[in-house]
């Protein structure tokens, strides 16, 4: 690991005051501690944000905010969130292991950095980690690399379960640094690889995740996430499902659905979403929205089984949210 300076902040304007080229801010510590200790991150300082007033739940006709402070297992366990968007939960629950929800954070978990084994070994080349350097992905081990969003510079997946959910509800990440504070949706806050794979968002030199806002949206209690991967616990998606759905009788009336596991950032599925609404809630209509999921995608030599994964995991999770079979 890299030496370091380490500075304590106890209010965000002291954290994003002492934050400049080269820091990284600490909350719960479990991607950046890992990617430092494998060199994979090395900053020249390192802002400890734990005792920032940022871990507050709360409900009002804005929506649901969640402090980026917020530890992942208190709010997969918050009664606001396991009524009114039980996707959230879900997606917590299934993600990483017990003892790290207890430690990581909201706002760490929505930038937590991918799971492709190259980019987390410093002895091979990554275009994310080395911009310019290749990427070994392309014709290495590729099984678990994005179908959805891909470049020939990288095909990385985005790692985060709760991103996709919160993507699914629409929600924002509220930012502060030195020059002010502004809101930022998620679907504009993460950023395909294209020919630049390390920039991974919009987020700016500096500026701290102070919260998440999801907006009202009623019918979100009628909503789950799906997660299919080799093995039920502590493993990232081979490909998950975030969906919400409205009904009036048996009828579709509205939904959301966002993927995971399969894109290069959250990825929503407007289209799916268009095909699910006036439907009677079938599997055969289910099966028909689902085709337009995997629209536009790029497989890899070892990862065209996600194209027919991720359709099923749609299907699934409609199926099992709705009681069709
Ligand atoms: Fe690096 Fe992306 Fe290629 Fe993986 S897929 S080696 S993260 S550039």
């Amino acid at each position: 690991m890299q030496g370091f300076d380490y500075t304590a902040a106890t209010t965000v304007t002291q954290a994003v005051g002492a934050a400049g080229t080269g820091s990284a801010y600490l909350a719960g510590g479990t991607t950046l501690v890992d990617l430092m200790k494998l060199d994979v991150m090395g900053p020249s300082t390192v802002i400890d944000i734990n005792a920032l007033p940022l871990t507050a739940v709360t409900t009002d006709s804005a929506g649901l905010h969640i402090g980026a402070l917020a530890r992942m297992s208190d709010v997969a366990a918050n009664t606001q969130v396991t009524s009114a968007f039980p996707v959230l939960s879900q997606a917590l629950l299934a993600s990483a292991s017990p003892q790290i929800r207890n430690m990581a954070s909201i706002g760490g978990n929505l930038l937590q950095r991918t799971r492709c084994d190259y980019f987390r070994d410093v002895t091979v080349s990554c275009n994310k980690r080395s911009p310019g350097s290749g990427c070994p992905a392309q014709t290495g081990a590729n099984r678990g690399h994005a179908i959805l969003g891909t470049s020939t510079s990288c095909a990385a997946t985005h790692p985060s379960d709760l991103a996709v959910a919160l993507t699914a509800l629409g929600a924002s990440v509220q930012l502060q640094s030195g020059s002010g504070t502004r809101q930022v949706a998620l679907s504009d806050f993460y950023v395909e690889p294209g020919t630049t794979p390390n920039v991974e968002n919009t987020l700016q030199a500096g500026e701290l995740i102070t919260g998440v806002l999801v907006p009202p949206l009623p019918w979100a209690t009628n909503s789950s996430y799906l997660k299919i991967r080799d093995r039920q616990s502590y493993e990232f998606a081979l490909s998950s499902a975030a969906i919400a759905v409205e009904m009036s009788g048996s009828t579709i009336t509205a939904a959301r659905v966002a993927v995971g596991g399969v894109g290069t950032v959250p990825w929503r599925l407007p289209a799916v979403e268009a095909a699910l609404q006036g439907q009677t809630a079938t599997v055969a209509n289910f099966t028909t929205a689902a085709a337009k999921a995997v629209t536009g995608a790029k497989t890899l030599a070892d990862n065209a089984f996600k194209v027919t994964l991720v359709q099923r995991a749609i299907i699934r999770a409609l199926s099992e949210l709705l009681g069709v079979s």
